[in-house]
Formats: structure tokens, sequence, C-alpha cells
């Protein structure tokens, strides 16, 4: 069983609380993957320290040379990519074929922000004035607590903390409590790709003592976060009294739509995947499958014989395709889930019930499970479940469709089968989500493109693609005259001169 430390000033050293805390792997609690040091705010305190110290000289750093260091680490990744994918499919519990994904969007992510680092381009516009130009440019914004949950393990912490060395900030990052063994190998390839001391600092804990210390940290400039919306209601909150700059990216309840028209063995494909792929715990998870009555019962026929037949087991099995859910915290909240479905009145047909026997006792694994008769209103098509649990509504048109979709306050990912481009046209204009697929599942994004959702999904940034550099820069107006004279804006005019 491996010991881990916490990364401070670039050494690897032990919490001073002496205290420890496991990783399990949720396909088999027995499985002691490692024990991580339970840090306390003084940890935090001096990974700060650290992380401002290393700024002055790491903001100085040409952004091509920053990247070619993330480029070493990509390199690095893809030479460990079986290696690095095997212990998250353990600690995650995401099945091989998705871990090695999970991988992969990291190797993407540092490529990509390699390439930035030769852009990161900005604007110049004109002046209202003769002899005077203007531009923008972007400087880092300092030093940011980057926190991420535990469903992509790699690609999250890969999304944040990639363009935010990139852009030259310095950061300390607080890994998640269940999968921080991938935290440990990102943050070691960074180090043998030549990140510099103090530039990423890695502290293991409890989201109550060092998420909570990063929040209230007056020498933290900006907080990254991924995870629930209560807690990014509280990062918010809290990190707000400090006037912290803030991006969160939070939870979805997720649909699908199957119109009349659609290709059903496709719409069918995409379903299944968007609702298990990671037993469902995917922030865009299809949660919601919304049939149009023509196709409902024919559709749902087809989904169930593929569901009750989805092989669940130990993910690092290459046949298995579906994994266990994270623990048992979160099997007993699926569970509760499908109690309050079925007192709602909603029809359990599929599942609904933990797996027993010798192949998955010693894990948290749930079945596959399928609610039909819902009403838009009840909680299972409302709140997050996070696990693999679908609710089938069925409507009469496109209009009443987007209506049920946008019924949830979350945003973030949406979906919808259809042959007809005008159909497609008017979901693209009319659902509210910061993500539509058209003829693919709700899950799927690539590293390139903005990724984040509206209302309760966030507080309106965007991860990935170009947009991620506006959470990890801060833009430099800059004025330049060369008339040789006082030159007065909104009163001076070119013509005039004077
Ligand atoms: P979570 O409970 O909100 O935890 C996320 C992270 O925040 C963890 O590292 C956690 O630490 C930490 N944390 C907990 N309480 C904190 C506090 N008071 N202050 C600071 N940090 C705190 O979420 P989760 O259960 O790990 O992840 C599932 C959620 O993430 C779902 O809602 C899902 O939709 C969302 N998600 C969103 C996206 C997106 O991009 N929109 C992507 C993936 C997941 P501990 O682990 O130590 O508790
Ligand atoms: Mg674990």
């Amino acid at each position: 069983m491996k010991e881990y430390k916490n990364y401070i000033n670039g050494k690897w050293v032990s919490s001073k609380s002496g205290k420890t805390f496991e990783n399990r792997s949720p396909a088999n609690w027995d499985d002691v993957i490692g024990t991580f040091p339970l840090s306390t705010r003084e940890e935090v305190d001096s990974a700060v320290k650290a992380a401002r110290k290393a700024f002055k000289h790491w903001s100085g750093v040409p952004a091509p040379k920053r990247g070619e260091i993330l480029r070493r680490a990509a390199e690095i990744l893809v030479e460990r990519k079986e290696e690095v994918a095997r212990l998250l499919a353990r600690e995650n519990g995401k099945i091989m074929k998705e871990a090695r994904g999970d991988t992969q969007e990291g190797i993407d992510t540092a490529f990509y922000a390699f390439g930035e680092g030769r852009r990161l381009f900005s604007f110049t516009t004109p002046s209202e004035l003769n002899d005077k130009f203007c531009l923008t440019f972007r400087r880092p914004v300092g030093v940011f607590g980057i926190i991420t949950p535990w469903n992509f393990p790699i690609a999250l912490p890969a999304w944040k903390i990639f363009p935010a060395l990139l852009a030259g900030n310095t950061m300390v990052f607080k890994p998640p409590s269940d999968a921080p063994g991938c935290a440990y190998e990102l943050v070691k390839i960074l180090e043998e790709a030549g990140v510099p001391e103090g530039v990423i600092n890695l502290i293991f804990g409890s989201g109550s003592e060092v998420g909570e210390a990063s929040l209230t940290h007056p020498d933290i400039d900006g907080i990254a976060f991924t995870g629930s919306s209560e807690v990014g209601a509280r990062i918010a909150e809290v990190a707000g009294k400090t006037l912290k700059k803030i991006s969160l990216e939070l939870g979805g309840k997720n649909a699908q739509i199957v119109m009349d028209d659609a290709n059903l063995e496709l719409a069918l494909e995409g379903a299944l995947w968007g609702a298990y792929a990671t037993a469902g715990q995917r922030c865009t998870a299809t949660s919601r499958i919304i049939v149009h009555e023509k196709v409902y019962d024919r559709f749902l026929e087809m989904f169930i014989e593929k569901a009750k037949n989805l092989k669940v087991g130990n993910p690092l099995d290459e046949s298995i395709e579906m994994g266990p859910v994270i623990n048992e915290a979160q099997l007993n909240k699926i569970h509760e889930y499908v109690e309050i479905g079925k007192n709602e009145g909603a029809k359990l047909i599929l599942g609904g019930e933990r797996l027993k026997g010798d192949a998955w006792d010693k894990g948290w694994f749930y079945k596959p499970t399928v609610f039909v008769d819902v009403d838009p209103n009840m909680r299972i098509a409302q709140e997050e479940i996070f696990g693999p649990v679908v609710a089938f509504l069925k409507i009469k048109n496109l209009e009443q469709a987007i209506e049920v979709l946008n019924n949830t306050q979350y945003g973030l990912s949406s979906s919808i089968y259809t042959q007809d481009v005008n159909n497609a046209m008017r979901a693209i204009e009319k659902i509210e989500a910061g993500i539509t697929y058209i003829n693919g599942p709700t899950i799927g994004a690539e590293c390139h493109l903005p990724f984040g959702g509206v209302k309760n999904t966030g507080n309106g940034h965007r991860e990935g693609g170009w947009t991620v550099y506006e959470i990890f820069t801060e833009i430099k107006t800059v004025y330049i005259d060369y008339s040789g004279k006082l030159q007065k804006a909104q009163i001076d005019t070119w013509e005039t001169g004077e």
C-alpha cells in the first residue's frame, strides 16, 4: 500500500497533522489503493506562500516556454497512459475504455495548451483620435485555488491546471477525497516535465478543511471549481467576500429528445451511452429521455432489452460495460431517489436495487434503472441523481419536448435525435443549455470547444477551448499616444485635433 504525500514548494511532504485517510476502490472496498495526508489550514497557508513567491518568476516566463513544459507533460502522459488509466479505473470505478478516454482528454488538453502558448490572442482596435494606438493583452490572474470532483480525476484537473499554468498563474490544488491518486500522478508528471517549485502545490484533505481554507485565504486571487451546485453556491458566497475571481462548473439534469422521425437504432445507442457511461455519474449524463408518443413504446422496449443485459462488474475487466458507483453514501442516495420516484407515482420498470452476488458484494454496484410515466415536475425529473437511473417522459410534439427539457434549474448538456433539419434548428435555438448535440448523446465534449452551462449549472464561465483563458487571465487595455500633445477622449475630435 502506497503512502502519498502533499507537494509544497517543490517538495513531497507529510501532513503535520499526522493524520491520513484511505483511498479505496469502489469495485472492491477491501482494495486500499493508498493512504493520503489529511491536511490542515496551515498547510494551505504554506502552499499559498510558495505559490505567491513562485508567481513572480513563473508569470515572467514567456508563454511559449511555459507551453514547452506542458508539451513535455503531454508526452509523459502519453507514455504512462495505460498505467494512469488503470489507477483511474481502480480508484474511480469507470470502465477501462472510459478511463483511457479520461486520460486522453488530459493529453489533448495539454497539447492544446502547448499550442495556445504561441497564440494567447487578444484584440487591437482603432482609437477615436489620431496618432493613438489601442490594444489589449492578457496577464495572469495570480494564485488560484483549484478544486475538482472525483468523477473525471484526470480530465477535470487538466482542464483547469494546464490553461492556468500556460497563462502564468500559480496554484494550490485540492483534489477530491474519493479519487486522489490521479491528482498525485498528474502533479508528479508536471514536476517531471519541469514545472518549477512552488508553481503547483498539491494539498490532500477534506472539503471542509482544505477546501474552505482556500475559499477564505486572503492571498488567493481566484477559485476554479467543478462540483455540485450546493458546494458551488457556498464557494460563490464565501470566496465572494474577498472578491476572488470565481469560476463554477456545476450540476446537470440533461435530457435526450427522441423525435418520431429519428433513426431509433442510433438514438438507442446514444441513450444507453449517455445514461450508463460512468454509471450515470457524469455532469453531462442523460438522466431524462424525452420521447415522441408515436415511437415511445417501441423505443422503450428497445432500450429495456439492452439496459437489462448490460454487463456490470469489475471495471478493470475489458468486457464489462458499467462499473460501480463511487461510494456507499452515493449508492444510498441513488436508492433514496428510487424510493422517492416510486412514492411520487412514477413506475419503476427496471433495476431499482443493488446488485447482489460474489462478483458485486464487495463494491457499490447498482442495477441499470428505468422509470416510466414520469411527470416533468417530479423530483426524479428535476434533481441530479448522479447514478444509473433514467426517467422516460412522453411528449406529443417538438414544442412540448423542448418545454419539458427546459423545465429544470440546470442547463448543461442536451441532445435531440431527428432526421428533420427544421426540428434540429429549432432545438438548437430554443434549448436552454450550454451544449446541444444533434444526433449524438449528451456526453462527449472535446477539449478545444467551450464547456459549461446556463442557469444553476454555473456562473457564466466556459472552460475548454479559447474561453478558458477568460477565466485564467485578466485583460490589460493599453492606449499609446504618439501625437506629442495632450489629446482628450470624448472632448477633442480628430477633425479639430485641438
Ligand atoms: P462536491 O461534493 O461538490 O465536491 C467537489 C469538490 O469540492 C471536492 O474536491 C470536495 O472535497 C470539495 N468540497 C466539498 N465541500 C467543500 C467546501 N465547503 N469548500 C470547498 N471545497 C469543498 O461534488 P462531487 O460529489 O465530488 O462531484 C459531483 C458533482 O460534480 C455533480 O454535481 C456533478 O454534476 C458535478 N460536476 C460538474 C461538472 C461540470 O463541468 N459542470 C463536471 C463534473 C462534475 P471532498 O472530496 O474532500 O469532499
Ligand atoms: Mg476511492
